[in-house]
Formats: structure tokens, sequence, C-alpha cells
């Protein structure tokens, strides 16, 4: 019997995990852990092995086809499939109650979830922010550390530190573009805004070395072929060979309960076969949407609502005559740059600035490997701002999970909740953004503004100080009903930052899991 599970295996989980094999347990990982089709992932794996110039348009076409390009919001899928969003299977079913917003929140029950495909953009929590958390900034500074640790780094020692602890040295510089140090540079001097905003260069957990590192595909959007954008499946495979973790992955955890005999945790497997396994301990590390989920089955919280929160956001092109030739496809399209607009309480929005990717080009009648004459034109003049709002501006969700149908899945009933204040407060951060960049001759065309989402979602679960309803957990992530359960994904965080997510979630997750006794 293992005495530790962990259900999970994305970056909260391999935070956990990481921290638990240090400290000496052998856990018990629990995944779903869906794969990437065999086809797909031969193909990924022979395309990585290849130099660019061998590849054939075929082979990469067929990998990065993307089927929501032209949608209200398309997706950045991972090598052209979207099996790592979560949207309903055998067990449970998202089901969006509002008819015109048809997504879901981020979801996922694949192997490594949601970063699977994720950007690997990097930020600590500013301190402004982290005033509603249970713990001060100095706790969690040094499980910043720790979850950067063996992870290749790429940021600069610029403006952005003044706001944002730079934790640890960079593995990597970005290389140096004119044109973009030249609006870092301008963006620097600038005096009139300079106490409203903070900008530098992007942080990306991606290996950049120019040995065995990003060989400037032009592909970010589609997932890296040769996984230098970080997600945890090495380390995972590694404490996998090392014996370090039991891996058991194709069960669907059901629901959990704690007894005199420790916590059963119930899972169905690939082949509907029930099977259950006890732990002293157990780390939920499901992702903020799953996590409540299985939270409502297995407290009977069927009538309860849970409102988990998201981030609004918007891209606008933006108008710059002084850029250079844009060399697609020979870059990477992952952002240049981060800038946040602040004010004493919150980081208010945060954007990240790139050239255009691989997504606009190709919506720009561009081919995988060149571009046409508009999306050249549009590469030469343009750059692209993607723009997040914090929770607290945000519309949220509402969930209520409905206990088991007569097909014996539990249906989640999601209904967005629109923020009344968010029209307001965007225009008025967009206008600043447009003061600001006009000030360096740089134009966001804001009438062309898309509103998007973030994917970020989180907080159904908030940590409190003082736990008053069911909904919460403490600052050592559990609730009341037990306190041998820990939550440790973004479904604890009592506020999204605009800024992004995954280092706070891993940092938390190593502070929860640091806190737990010898047992
Ligand atoms: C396209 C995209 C881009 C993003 N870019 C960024 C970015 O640049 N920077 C950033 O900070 N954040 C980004 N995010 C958000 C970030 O990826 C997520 O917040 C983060 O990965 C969530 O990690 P998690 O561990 O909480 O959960 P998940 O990634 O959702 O992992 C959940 C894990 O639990 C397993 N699981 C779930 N339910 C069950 C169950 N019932 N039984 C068994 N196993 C289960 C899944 O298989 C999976 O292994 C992005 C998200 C998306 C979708």
């Amino acid at each position: 019997m293992s005495k530790i599970i962990v259900i999970g295996s994305g970056l909260s989980a391999i935070a956990s995990i990481k921290t638990l094999v240090e400290k000496g347990y052998k856990p018990l990982v629990l995944d779903f852990g869906e794969k990437l089709s065999k086809d797909k992932e031969l193909l990924k794996n022979k395309i990585s092995k290849e130099k660019k110039s061998e590849w054939k348009r075929e082979e990469v076409e067929k990998i990065i086809q993307n089927p929501t390009l032209n949608n209200e919001f398309p997706r950045k899928l991972y090598m052209g499939s979207d099996f790592f969003y979560f949207n309903k299977n055998k067990h449970l079913e998202l089901l969006m109650k509002n008819p015109t917003s048809s997504y879901p929140p981020a979801a996922s029950l694949a192997k490594n979830g949601l970063s699977t495909s994720w950007g690997s953009a990097v930020l600590p929590m500013a301190e402004c922010d982290q005033q509603i958390f249970p713990y001060k900034s100095e706790d969690i500074k040094e499980y910043y550390k720790k979850a950067l640790e063996k992870i290749d780094y790429v940021a600069s020692h610029d403006d952005m530190i003044k706001k944002f602890d730079l934790i640890k040295d960079p593995n990597h510089a970005h290389n140096n573009l004119t044109d973009i140090e030249d609006i870092l540079r301008k963006l620097g001097n600038n005096k009139s805004f300079n106490k409203k905003f903070i900008s530098g260069h992007s942080r990306l957990l991606t290996n950049f070395s120019e040995t065995n590192g990003c060989i400037n595909c032009g592909h970010c959007m589609s997932g890296c072929f040769n996984d230098h954008i970080y997600k945890p499946e090495k380390d995972l495979q590694n404490f996998i060979d090392n014996k370090k973790i039991d891996y058991l992955p194709g069960v669907f955890v059901d629901s959990f309960k704690e007894s005199k005999i420790g916590i059963e945790v119930n899972c169905i497997n690939n082949k509907n076969n029930f099977s259950k396994f006890i732990c002293d301990k157990l780390i939920v590390a499901t992702g903020a949407l799953n996590t409540t989920v299985l939270y409502a089955k297995s407290y009977n919280l069927y009538e309860n609502k849970f409102k988990l929160l998201s981030k609004n956001g918007t891209i606008v092109p933006m108008l710059s005559f002084k850029l250079l030739k844009d060399n697609w496809p020979n870059r990477h399209t992952l952002p240049l740059i981060f800038f946040t607009l602040f004010d004493q309480n919150k980081t208010n929005m945060y954007t990240q600035i790139s050239k255009s990717n691989e997504l606009i080009i190709k919506k720009l009648k561009g081919k995988w490997n060149k571009h046409s004459i508009l999306s050249q034109f549009f590469s030469n003049n343009f750059l692209v701002a993607h723009s997040n709002l914090c929770s607290d501006n945000s519309d949220h969700y509402s969930l209520k999970i409905n206990d088991k149908n007569s097909l014996q899945k539990n249906i989640v009933e999601i209904t967005r909740v629109e923020n009344d204040k968010k029209k307001t407060i965007e225009k008025l951060l967009h206008n600043n953004f447009k003061k600001i960049f006009n000030s360096i001759n740089i134009y966001p065309l804001n009438f062309l503004r898309k509103e998007t989402d973030s994917q970020h979602n989180g907080g159904s679960l908030p940590m409190v100080r003082k736990i008053t309803s069911l909904n919460q957990v403490d600052e050592n992530g559990n609730s009341n009903f037990s306190k041998n359960i820990y939550y440790v994904d973004s479904s604890v965080m009592p506020k999204l930052p605009a800024t992004p997510i995954g280092l706070p979630i891993m940092a938390n997750a190593i502070r929860i899991v640091d806190k737990i006794k010898p047992f």
C-alpha cells in the first residue's frame, strides 16, 4: 500500500511529486493521462529527429493543422489535435448553459494536463496581488526558487525586476532583436507614465540553448516538436525510470472518502473496472475544474454552486512603421515583451507582445514555411498584443455538478457570468495602454480588438485565513472535511492575477507539500 497518492501529472502535480520525492516518499501517481494518438506521436518524433531542411511539407502540415483557426476563439492546438482539452468522456460531461459562450473553461485529462501546450510564460506574483493570500510573499519566495530548479529559464535582468523578482539567474537570454530592444529602451525611458507600468523581456520556461535548444522553426503555437517548451513529461519519466514513484495512467478518479482505514480513492479504469486505493495523505492536482468536480462528488455537494474564476483577454494588432523585415519561419513565435499596467492594489492588465505567430500568418494566407505577401507585410509592420485582465475585473463561471444521471455520468452545468465593471475598466486600461504606446510611435488598433479567453482558471476552493464556507480551504490546502487531503492546483488561488498563473501554482503546490508533517 502506497501511503501517499498524487492525482494528476500537470504543473501542480509535478511540483508536488518533486517535493515528495525529495522528502523521501515514494508516491503513487494516479492519472487519467491521455496521450497524443500513436500516428501523431510517431510523426512528431520523426520530425524532431530531422533537420529543418529535411522536413516534408505534407508531414509538417499534417501535424500542425488547426481546424479552430477561423473560430471566434482559435485554440492553440497541440500537434493539430485538441486531445488535451477535456470536454466530455464516459464519466463526465461539461455543459455550457449560456448558448453564446460555447467554450467551457480550460480543463484537461491529458498526460501533463494543459502544460502539454502552454506558452511557458512565467512570472512570480507581484506583491500587490499577494495581499489576499493567507501567506506572505516572503513565505513563498524559496518555493519559487525550488519550482524553477533544473528547468530551462529564459529571462533578462531588466526593468521587470522592479516588480517581479527574477528568482534565479536565467539559463539563457533572448536573441537581441534590434527592433524589440529599441521598443524596450523607449518604454524604459518613458517618463510620463512610468509609475503605471513595467515592461521588459518575456520570461519563458523554454530551452533557448544554442547547442541543444530551440531551432527557431516558427511553429511554437502547435506545441514544440522537440519539447523545448517545458512540460513535466521528462521529469515524470525520470522518476518512473528511477523507481522514485509508481505511475498509473488510464485511471479516472471518481471520488474519495476518508474512513478509519485511511483515505479511499475510488477509480474507474479504461475497461470500466472499478478499483480502490487507500492512502494516508492525498494530493489533489487535477486542475481547477476537475478538482472542483471531484470535491463536489466526494462530499455530495450537488446543491452547491462553485465560482470558478477566469480572466478576460483581448488581442490587438499594433502598427509600427519602424519594424525590421520579419524573418519568420526562422524565429520562435512565443512572446517577446511582457508589459503590465498596475495600481497600488493590483496588476490590472498584463500584456504579452509578440511578432505575428504562425496562426496569424496562416490566416493571412501564409504557407507552412513561407510568408504570403499579405502576411509578410503584416509581420513587417505590426506587433500583436495579447492582454489579460485579473480575475477581479473579469467574467467568471458558475459550476453546478449534477449527481450521476441514468447513463452513470456526472454533468457539470457551467454558466458564464459577466462582470458588469469589465467593459468600463477594459476601456480605461486600453486607453492608457494606447497612450503609452502612441508616445513611442506604436499604434494599437483598438477598433480591431478581438476578445479572447486566457484559459487561466481557478479560485473555486479559495485559500482563506479562516474557513467560513464549505467551498474554502485553509493555507495548507485542507478543507474542513479532512486535514489529510491537500488541494494544490489553481482551484485554491483566492484570485487570479492578470499575470501568468503557472509558476505561482507550482510554487504554492511545493509550499503546501513541503509543510506536510512526516507521517
Ligand atoms: C493554450 C494554453 C496556453 C497557456 N499558456 C500559459 C502560459 O504561458 N503561462 C502560464 O502560466 N499558464 C498558461 N496556461 C495555463 C496553464 O497551462 C495551466 O494553468 C496549468 O497548466 C494548470 O496546471 P494544473 O496542474 O493545475 O492542472 P492540469 O494541467 O489541468 O492537469 C490536470 C492533470 O490531472 C489529470 N486529471 C484530471 N482529472 C482527473 C481525474 N478525475 N482522474 C485522474 N486524473 C485526472 C489530468 O490527466 C492531468 O494530468 C495556458 C493554458 C493553455 C490551455
